[in-house]
């Protein structure tokens, strides 16, 4: 019998496999791709902080790419826009990263089993006792871990009696797609002209088709080089993220040789209320912990790797993986990060709604430069509320005006109640929490 089984050798699954197995645990990582073909194939904006936090060494050479020389954040109409000079955050690219990350937790010990799909938990009782693979197999561990991304393999598949919410709202899911496209240095149409962009600017249209959308734009002209991400919610059109990219570029003439890229689902909303069960964590995507305002999950699934290995490694040194021993996991994500992402959940909810004439008031009159490092730093927006507000009674729109102070004040109502996350699993501490959170959540959805 393996100590821990993960599903998924993401960014979460690794770190986990390497900083458990590092502590002399049998760990098994399995994963429904082999090994030399692992990781997204796109590039990922990674707060740079959190390299240097976990203790893993700094992306470079062929994992990363060189980051602009500034950025331009642009409201719908055009009329508005945001310029910021520094960038919190490195460029990633996805599959070698990742591939350096298995091999660090190879050489720690972890075993790697690569063309792996795993269908569900095996289950004993309400507890997770290991894995079931596509084939039949049944693999038997005293804890698994769920790191295999949005579609959260083993999440589906818990008792109904499991408090680990199995299922989300699809209307949190958002298409997303990046790809960087290189030209021959001979014959490259005048791609900035074509798309209308200054060259090494990284200019991103936001709520260019209302709510929330993206459109980023970046041409190098040292390499020659295009990059454009798109991601909106998924519900608002038929045509994938993907698909997207193909007709903008027919549109506008662009046509290059796509050079490294691709895309998915992206789960953006808070992280799930609870992270722990008997003999099961999860990490990563699968417990939805991307940063709700940009659809930033690296970072937080490399951290919540780290901290579910140090739980996982205690629990079992002391033989009890049970869901009240495994809960300091939860809690401790919860307290720091997981408070974060419900801040940042109520910018999703507020901009949710928002037509394109929104967002240009919202990009001229409420944000900062500060505010777009700050929120991809991860940290939160130093919005001056009284100042935002006083601008924004000046435009004569006390709907929008009502709706930002209702926000504002319920983004720090949330993130203080996740700060008090239970410490400990007592059912009815639970419930004292979830009615919390509801209610600094009522309006939002409404
Ligand atoms: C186009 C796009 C752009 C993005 N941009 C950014 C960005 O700029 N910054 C950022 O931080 N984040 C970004 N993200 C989000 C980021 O990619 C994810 O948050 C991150 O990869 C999550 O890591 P993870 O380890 O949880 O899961 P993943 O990296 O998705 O890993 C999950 C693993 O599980 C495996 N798996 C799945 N199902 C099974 C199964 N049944 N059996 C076995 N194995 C299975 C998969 O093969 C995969 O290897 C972007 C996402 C997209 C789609």
């Amino acid at each position: 019998m393996y100590d821990l089984i993960i599903v998924g050798a993401g960014c979460a699954g690794c770190v986990a496999a390497a900083r458990t197995a590092i502590n002399g645990f049998r760990v098994l990582l399995l994963d429904r791709h082999e090994r030399d073909s692992l990781g997204h194939p796109w590039v990922n904006g990674v707060e740079r902080s959190v390299f240097g936090g976990l203790g893993i060494a700094m992306p470079s050479n062929e994992e990363t790419m060189p980051s602009p020389l500034s950025s331009r954040l642009v409201s719908p109409s055009g009329k508005h826009c945001i310029e910021t000079t520094s960038n919190p955050t490195v460029e990633v690219r996805m599959s070698f990263f990742v591939r350096r990350l298995l091999r660090d937790a190879m050489q720690a010990g972890a075993e790697f089993r690569g063309g792996t799909r795993v269908s569900g938990p095996l289950l004993e009782g309400e507890r997770v006792a290991g894995v079931r693979t596509e084939d039949g197999e049944e693999i038997e561990a005293r804890v698994v871990l769920d790191a295999s991304g949005w579609e959260a393999v083993l999440r589906h598949g818990l008792p109904e009696t499991s408090p680990v919410p199995r299922e989300i709202d699809e209307r949190c899911m958002v298409t997303a797609w990046r790809e960087q496209q290189r030209f021959d240095p001979g014959d490259a149409p005048d791609v900035p002209a074509l798309l209308g962009i200054p060259p090494d600017v990284n200019v991103s249209r936001v709520g260019w088709r209302g709510g929330y959308s993206v459109l980023m734009l970046h041409w190098d002209p040292r390499e020659n080089e295009l990059d454009i991400l798109v991601g909106y919610d998924r519900d608002k059109s038929e045509e994938t993220a993907g698909e997207f990219v193909r007709r903008f570029l027919e549109e506008k003439g662009v046509g290059g040789r796509r050079h490294y890229g691709g895309g998915g689902l992206i789960p953006v909303r808070r992280s799930l209320d609870v992270l722990v069960d008997h003999g099961f964590m999860l990490a990563g995507d699968a417990a939805c912990m991307v940063i709700p305002a940009h659809g930033s999950g690296v970072a937080s699934a490399l951290m919540a790797g780290d901290l579910a290995a140090r739980t996982a490694s205690r629990c079992l040194r002391e033989g009890d993986t049970g869901r009240e021993n495994l809960w300091e996991y939860a809690a401790r994500y919860q307290r720091q990060r997981g408070a974060l992402m419900a801040y940042f959940e109520v910018t999703r909810s507020l901009t949710a709604d928002f037509s394109p004439e929104d967002m240009d008031k919202l990009i001229g009159y409420v944000m900062t430069p500060g505010d777009v490092e700050a929120g991809l730093r991860a940290e939160p927006l130093g919005v001056d509320v009284k100042d935002a507000l006083r601008r924004l009674r000046s435009l004569r729109h006390p709907l929008f005006t009502a709706r930002f102070a209702f926000h504002a004040a319920a983004a720090i109502s949330l993130k203080k109640a996740y700060e008090a996350y239970p410490e400990r699993y007592d059912p009815a501490l639970l419930e004292e929490w979830r009615s919390k959170v509801a209610r600094a959540r009522r309006h939002l959805e409404s």
